[in-house]
């Protein structure tokens, strides 16, 4: 039994998870609890170009990198995609840190804007998942950034700004989650990655393993 389960394990490839929310709708919480619960998911550590907040640790929460660090990297064709944030920072998702995981078979979550799961859609199609969290209100919201003091409050205003704007393309994402309970919606987002492991597309291996499974009816 021991040696079909780690067949079975083999013929799966990873699949990517981007999960997009306005600031403050508590995407970052819904993150680390995936990830504590699930050691098949890898988290995409991202490189920017802002400073860390505070708290924040390189190379677990992103990879802190200076201008001309970024522009190497996209001179070297790095990155997934990259996107130049409305906060000023530029943001990428490196290739290398991506099909590391993929490739045997654990699943990958993104913390990524709207643009750039777009970009990631057109690049790995039916890899990608994408899920968009809404906040049950947006009162609700501004009192989380302001509680979260990680923010100026000139921040927290331009942040506020562009809600419109992120909120508009809730309808380019595959599931839409009204993250009202860190526990339900962690739920829920867990269920949705068990149903897109068994998707016929991602067990790769199949067919090997069917055949198998044919020549030994044929012998029986
Ligand atoms: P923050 O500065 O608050 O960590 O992130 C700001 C925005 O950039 C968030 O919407 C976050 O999802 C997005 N972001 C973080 N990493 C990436 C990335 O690698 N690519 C893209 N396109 N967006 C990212």
């Amino acid at each position: 039994m021991n040696e079909i389960i780690n067949r079975l394990r083999k013929v799966r490839k990873g699949a990517m998870f981007i999960i997009e929310a306005p600031s403050g709708t508590g995407k970052g919480t819904v993150i680390k609890e995936l990830l504590k619960a699930d050691a098949n998911i890898k988290f995409s550590v991202s490189v920017t170009t802002r400073p860390p907040r505070e708290g924040e640790v390189d190379g677990v929460d992103y990879y802190f990198v200076t201008d001309a660090q970024y522009d190497e990297f996209l001179a070297q064709d790095a990155f997934y995609e990259y996107v130049n944030s409305q906060y000023g920072s530029r943001y990428g998702t490196l290739r290398s840190e991506v099909d590391s995981f993929i490739n045997v078979g654990q699943d990958v979550i993104f913390d990524m804007d709207w643009a750039g799961a777009r970009q990631m859609r057109e690049k790995a199609g039916a890899d990608v998942v994408t899920i968009y969290l809404l906040p049950p209100s947006i009162k609700e919201l501004r009192r989380r950034l302001e509680n979260r003091g990680t923010d100026t409050q000139e921040v927290i205003e331009q942040r506020m700004g562009i809600i419109l704007d992120k909120v508009s393309h809730w309808n380019e994402f595959d599931y839409v989650i009204v993250n009202v309970s860190l526990e339900e919606t962690v739920a829920k987002i867990q269920r949705i990655i068990s149903g897109e492991r068994m998707k016929r597309v991602r067990q790769v291996g199949l067919k090997g393993f069917v055949r198998e499974l044919i020549k030994e009816a044929k012998e029986s």
